[in-house]
């Protein structure tokens, strides 16, 4: 893998206001011991104040190669940092634009490189500043052409008269080198001391700019994350609330509807809005999805099996002109998530990278079991370590900006055209995706693709097997008694109209209290307590505690818009008791309140 780039010249220098610590000073270099006493050469004590004013390491280390010039007399010059490969990232350079010697086709071509990528990348380590690199100590030669570690200069490249290259060490390490040569008369021993601060100089500073890179890094992930958590709240409590409302219109539309002749002109209307609140209620969802809401059923499953079973689904969505490639590990990759939710997952990610190909082009899935240790630079931060399973999603299409992959996972963040795009699609996989544990980051430069990168932690236990598609029944009906409670009055009136429809008795409570008093006074039996989870006061796994104590026959079934956590806050899982999530339909609740009762009275 590519090691990110070098920022481009100098980056702005932060902003930094009175309260935020400032930097550690660098210190002046020591002077070289290896080749006793030598001043700081004249300049760097400037070139170090203004570095701890304005944050700009390239401006610092392109004056830092100027004084090694000065100081040398060198005629040509440069300075770079190690990166992998390995290879010499080039920061500055001196003599060669401009200089009557060289073919401007020679500095024209690194000028735009310089330009593109903001440093210029030296690989062939069989030269003489590569033999710095590779010996990890300095290079002086008067004969350049006769040394046998030169392996000659590029075409164009000015002739090398003698070459001084030094290594910039940091603790101990590596980090890049100065090289300077053309010295009229060439370079003599008296040269290095000076040349060797300038080095250390340099590795200070390189090291302080890294500091302050990792500092700000660390600040706008913590910005981030923050304001995800602030959005992921905001986003919940609409949705919550919205479910409340929803499932009123719902239902109260069906009720409308039920009650119409066919031919009705109201008819055309009411099924309007039920399909408008339909819309609705699967935008209320998303929301949830994204603030980490909503109400799983994770089980351990086999992510590849997930992902082969959604081969011929995806395929079909990329449409011809995107091949799939699908290349999973062979072993299997068990996690704790939700299918459907991991289905949806994969569909979403799909669909906008269709949508980035529209000229054609592949989307490859992978997966892979690695080792993510605390450092390691593929864990986004706050991702568990340990053994992680890792899909990669990658896809060869338009990919994103810079300030696109700022705002990618926001709610309602889209580019696309209004009514081809929600914006709701990222940020639904992002909820799903960290509440299941594990994190999802995004790499990608425009016009070269995207690779979404997964982590979940890698699950223990066994496989469950594939879960049995559920049919489709119709509303059932009953003759037994239902105590229902509900502190919203058009859900609780809509609850108890729909059940009394299908045959049930319906005694309704607006809260705990009233429902204790109701079932007191009820000398018959109640075979259903239908009761919201999150009331005012008390709520209802309290309620059905104390009525568990007097009616121990009860079956209990809550409904909640309200999320797992909260919901688990209150004292019930959502595996264990019934349960049925807001909003819902007449039908499902009439089928979930039938298959309740159905599977009480077989205990
Ligand atoms: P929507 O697809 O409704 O716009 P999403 O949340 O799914 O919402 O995506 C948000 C935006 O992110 C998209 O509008 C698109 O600009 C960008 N995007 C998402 N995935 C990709 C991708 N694979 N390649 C390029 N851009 C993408």
């Amino acid at each position: 893998m590519k090691p990110s780039p070098t920022p481009r010249s100098g980056r702005p220098a932060p902003r930094r206001s009175a309260a935020e610590p400032t930097p550690p000073v660098p210190p002046a270099p020591p002077p070289s011991a290896a080749h006793g006493a030598t001043t700081t050469p004249p300049g760097v004590a400037d070139i170090l104040t203004r570095y701890l004013e304005n944050g700009d390491w390239r401006e610092a280390s392109a004056r830092l190669l100027r004084v090694a010039l000065a100081e040398t007399g060198s005629r040509l010059g440069f300075a770079g940092i190690l990166a992998e490969g390995p290879v010499l990232r080039i920061l500055d350079h001196e003599g060669i634009v401009g200089n009557p010697d060289v073919p401007p086709v020679f500095y024209l071509e690194a000028i735009r490189e310089f330009r593109e990528r903001g440093y210029l990348e030296f690989a062939n380590m069989k030269t003489l500043f590569g033999a710095v690199l590779t010996e990890r100590r300095h290079v002086l030669t008067n004969a350049p052409d006769e040394d046998p570690r030169s392996g000659g200069v590029p075409a164009h490249h000015p002739a090398l008269q003698c070459f001084l290259g030094v290594p910039i060490f940091r603790g101990g390490d590596l980090t890049g080198m100065i090289g300077l040569a053309n010295r009229p008369g060439g370079y003599d021993a008296a040269s290095l001391p000076r040349v060797e601060a300038l080095a250390q100089t340099f590795g200070v500073l390189y090291d302080s700019f890294r500091r302050r890179e990792r500092e700000d890094q660390l600040v706008e992930q913590l910005r981030q994350a923050q304001k995800m958590e602030a959005l992921g709240r905001l986003a919940g409590g609409v949705a919550h609330d919205f479910n409340n409302i929803l499932t009123a219109i719902t239902g109260y539309s069906e009720l409308i509807l039920a009650r119409l002749r066919e031919r009705d002109p109201l008819c055309k209307d009411v099924e309007e809005i039920r399909r408008a609140s339909e819309r609705a209620a699967s935008l209320t969802r998303q929301l949830l999805a994204f603030s980490r809401r909503q109400i799983l059923r994770p089980v351990v499953l086999d992510l590849n099996a997930a992902v082969r079973d959604m081969e011929r689904l995806l395929l079909r969505v990329l449409g011809e002109q995107v091949s799939l490639v699908v290349a999973l590990e062979a072993q299997a990759a068990p996690i704790k998530a939700d299918l459907s939710q991991i289905e949806q997952v994969l569909l979403n990610l799909a669909v906008n990278a269709r949508d980035a190909m529209p000229g054609g082009g592949t989307l490859t899935l992978s997966t892979e079991t690695i080792e993510v240790r605390p450092s390691d630079r593929r864990s986004p931060p706050g991702h568990p370590a340990g053994d992680c399973v890792r899909l990669l999603v990658a896809d060869t299409g338009s990919g994103l900006s810079p300030a696109a992959q700022n705002h990618l996972f926001e709610p309602f963040f889209t580019t696309k055209d209004p009514g081809q795009g929600t914006g709701l699609g990222l940020s639904t996989v992002y909820g799903i995706i960290h509440q299941s544990g594990g994190s999802i980051t995004v790499r990608s430069e425009a016009g070269k693709g995207c690779v979404f990168t997964i982590l979940f932690p890698r699950a223990q236990g066994a496989i469950e097997p594939a879960r049995q598609k559920t049919s489709v029944i119709k509303a059932p009906r009953g003759t037994e008694t239902i105590l229902l409670t509900e502190d919203e009055a058009p859900v609780r009136n809509l609850v108890a109209q729909v059940l009394e429809r299908c045959g049930y008795t319906v005694i309704a409570a607006q809260n705990a209290g009233e429902a204790l008093l109701l079932s007191e006074r009820h000398a018959g039996p109640i075979h259903l307590l239908l009761s919201d989870v999150v009331m005012p006061h008390v709520g209802g796994p309290v309620l059905a505690e104390r009525l568990l104590g007097l009616r121990p026959d009860l079956a209990v079934l809550y409904v909640s818009g309200y999320t797992e956590e909260e919901i688990l806050s209150h004292g019930i899982g959502t595996q264990a008791p019934a349960f049925l999530a807001k909003p819902f339909t007449p039908a499902t609740l009439a089928r979930k309140v039938r298959e309740v009762l159905d599977g009480h009275g077989r205990r």
